[in-house]
């Protein structure tokens, strides 16, 4: 509808209107161009050789389909047993559908995720004031980010290509700001942030000099900053390729998270 009511506006301009009408055409003509080529675009015929084997190393174990949008990222969707991958034509790159191929790769594993966390939050109200559905989200995206990544890399992709953020996963500054705790009593939106930080610094794949960030963050809250690095240790020990059964190693190291934070905000007042 917008292309006809540009067309209708230049058609009823005259004299030294006559050159706006010109523009408007042309306006036109190359808006038309470029949706008719975005329309078009099809995400699989632009695919490296590493992607199209990663697809249809993905495709042994769920479907993956492509759809286009115009946001200036990319990102994926799962449901079940297949995901849809969005991606944008005008800043289209192989190591781009790479990351979010690699993120359904890792569902494709199916292991436990942070899905987990908010399940087991929801029931306990101390718990899901702390762990909302976005801090979930995000430890969640931060553990496929650190296991993914050595396979972005041997595909042949480069670490500044990884994320399109590129500098530091939180500044000092707003660990500084962070007020845990007044008087004995927690801050639900302080404890959020401050354990959404400690996984950012992390999940880095990129070799920042947190030293600051942590030595402050231990200070801060040191047995909360020990649960918070147990998880994190114990799933950098995950081996994701080859899952012990047994032991089953993803559902105990998200489990035992759960649990020892459970057991830290049992007796803490929280608001
Ligand atoms: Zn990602």
């Amino acid at each position: 509808m917008w292309l006809v009511a540009v067309c209708g506006m230049g058609l009823e301009v005259s004299g030294a209107n006559q050159f706006i009408f010109v523009k408007f055409s042309q306006l036109y003509f190359i808006s038309l161009w470029k949706l008719n080529r975005y329309m078009k675009f099809n995400t699989e015929e632009h695919l490296d050789e590493n992607n199209k084997k990663l697809l249809s190393e993905i495709r042994n174990k769920m479907s993956v389909t492509f759809e286009i949008f115009n946001k200036p990222y990319f990102e994926n969707f799962s449901i079940n047993n297949s995901v849809t991958v969005y991606v944008n034509p005008q800043i289209f790159t192989n190591s781009s559908v790479a990351h979010e191929l690699l993120h359904a790769w890792f569902r494709s594993l199916g292991l436990h995720g942070s899905n987990m966390i908010y399940l087991s939050a929801r029931e306990k109200p101390k718990f899901s004031v702390v762990f909302d559905k976005k801090l979930c989200d995000h430890i969640g995206n931060c553990m496929d980010h650190y296991k993914i990544y050595p396979k972005f890399l041997e595909m042949g992709y480069v670490p500044e290509d990884f994320l399109s953020s590129k500098g530091m996963q939180c500044d000092i500054n707003s660990i500084r700001k962070l007020r845990i705790q007044n008087n004995g009593v927690y801050s639900a939106k302080h404890l959020n942030s401050y354990i959404g930080n400690l996984i950012s610094i992390y999940a880095d794949h990129l070799p920042n000099d947190y030293s600051q960030h942590l030595a402050q963050m231990q200070s801060i809250e040191p047995e909360l900053f020990d649960i918070v690095t147990e998880f994190w240790q114990a799933w950098e020990n995950v081996d994701i390729e080859n899952p012990d059964h047994i032991t089953r190693t993803d559902f105990e190291t998200i489990n035992d998270f759960i649990m020892n934070i459970e057991c830290w905000i049992e007796n803490k007042s929280i608001y």
